[in-house]
């Protein structure tokens, strides 16, 4: 079957939303509201700033206010892979922050136990295995950039072609460096409508289909107002991801970069001996471009990443989430890498935008007086460090200095992206620098080298 044809009928609406699962829909918010905390955002950061917020204090009041749907955008539609870094990788946490990174990969490992807790204790359904991850070499280059960071009192152990071949079955593949401790595998919209039954019991009001359209100074209160209520509150929680800020100077800090991902249909016995993929880890290869790829809890295989687009002006629109020339490709470098797979359909394809900023981390901000906390950026790497965005927002309003609220992480912002048309002609140059890179075995070039020495970049 021509690689096109696998996609003939694949749905377009994002396989873990396509489900009679869904939770009905919650009415919006009607009149005015008072409350001790609002939350604005129902994807990860809103929920776990909620629930954290919820557990601090169960008699704190809590409003959550979504535009949409829960779990409608990226933290509904994405790979699925829940990890424990918090700085997208511990190299690029290195760059950035050296004196602390140790410290932050400690809490990471700690947040991503917590909500391995958390699902436990709660009873949330959403399929959470802790396979570890495995990033494949397919580059002699990777071999050896890879091979080196062998340390299994680490979890981290180098595995040559032959010691892949039990975890995964590819011509392309030269070795892969396999991560035990860091990273889990979940269904990430049950996750968020776990989240939103345990706040709901909890007391949380939760309003759907409600934007909030201002954020304004009500004396010593924020007034958050959408189109047929309002909310005022003592303190202010944003989760909002890619979409435009409610603080306006922010809104530089992030441009929205369009990811991509295809579905299969569930592999049979047969398909999956000849895959040999019987540990489950969660897959990626390493080049600037690359592909992510895990399996389901009914043996499906997602497929997603290497085309990262930027559409010139910032606008975050569904008409970007589907790109019939991203799937082509990924469906034939699909079946370039699972030759044995042939003849396997796709059951969904969809895309959706990504908050990337500069440093490819999450970043941290108040206003008003501390009343208001924001937190965004955390480009294609928040299922897990969304919990840590929540608890990080929580102790800025708190007012009180803590361990999180004077990690340099939270305190240095990124560099913002320029305005259109520099940031467009700027995304542009490095997509193509990095495409270079990966041809040239590695080696970055000119404006590459220029881009690390400043810690900005463009990832997705
Ligand atoms: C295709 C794809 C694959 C990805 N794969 C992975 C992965 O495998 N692992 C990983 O760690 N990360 C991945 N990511 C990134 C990850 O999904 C996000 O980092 C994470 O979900 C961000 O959570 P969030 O709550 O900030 O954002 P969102 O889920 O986008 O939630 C923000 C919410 O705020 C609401 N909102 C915005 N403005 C307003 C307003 N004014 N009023 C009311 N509501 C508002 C929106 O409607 C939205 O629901 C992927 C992303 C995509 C798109």
């Amino acid at each position: 079957m021509e690689p096109t044809a696998s996609l003939a009928s694949a749905s377009t609406i994002p396989y873990w939303l396509d489900t009679p699962d869904r939770p009905a829909r919650l009415p919006a918010l009607t009149g005015p509201r008072s409350t001790d905390l609002a939350v604005v955002g129902g994807g990860f950061v809103g929920l776990w700033t909620a629930l954290l917020a919820k557990e601090a204090d169960p008699g704190r009041r809590v409003i959550l206010l979504e535009g949409g749907r829960i779990g409608w955008a990226a933290s509904g539609r994405n790979g699925g892979f829940c990890e424990s870094s918090l700085t997208h990788g511990p190299d690029n946490g290195k760059q950035h922050l050296p004196r602390e990174n140790d410290r932050l990969i400690e809490l990471g490992i700690e947040n991503l136990d917590a909500i391995e807790e958390a699902v436990h204790r709660y009873g949330i359904d959403c399929d959470f295995e802790r396979t570890g991850i495995i990033n494949v070499a397919t580059e002699q280059y990777q071999v050896d950039a890879m091979a080196p960071d062998h340390d299994p009192a680490g979890g981290r152990y180098w595995l040559d072609a032959e010691a892949l071949r039990d975890h995964i079955r590819s011509p392309q593949y030269l070795g892969g460096l396999r991560e035990t401790r860091t990273a889990s595998i979940i269904d990430p919209a049950k996750l968020c409508w776990g989240l939103q039954r345990v706040i709901q019991d909890l007391g949380v009001e939760v309003y759907e289909n409600s934007i909030v359209r201002s954020l304004d100074r009500d004396g010593s209160r924020i007034l958050l107002t959408t189109d047929d209520g309002s909310v005022t509150a003592d303190h202010v929680a944003l989760g909002t991801n890619v979409f435009p800020s409610l603080l306006k100077r922010t809104r530089l800090h992030t441009v929205p970069v369009y990811d991509y991902a295809l579905m299969t249909e569930p592999l049979s016995d047969a398909q999956m001996e000849a895959i040999g993929w019987k540990h489950r880890e969660g897959l990626s290869d390493a080049a600037n471009r690359f592909h992510y790829f895990r399996l389901t809890a009914d043996n499906r295989i997602l497929w997603g990443g290497w085309d990262a687009v930027y559409h010139y002006g910032k606008q975050v629109s569904w008409k970007y989430d589907q790109r019939p020339e991203t799937f082509d490709t990924l469906a034939r470098h699909f079946f370039e890498t699972f030759p044995q797979l042939e003849g396997l359909g796709f059951t969904h394809k969809w895309g959706g935008a990504i908050d990337t900023c500069s440093r490819f981390f999450p970043f941290f901000t108040t206003a008003h007086g501390g009343r208001v906390a924001y937190s965004a950026g955390y480009t294609g790497l928040g299922v897990g460090a969304s919990r840590f965005g929540g608890r990080v927002m929580l102790d800025l309003l708190s007012g009180e200095e803590t361990e999180l609220t004077q990690l340099e992480m939270v305190r240095k912002m990124p560099l913002p992206f320029p305005p259109e048309p520099f940031a467009w002609a700027g995304v542009t140059l490095t997509t193509k620098a990095m495409i270079r890179s990966d041809e040239n075995g590695g080696k970055r070039g000119p404006l590459l080298k220029l881009l690390d020495a400043v810690g900005m970049g463009f990832d997705s």
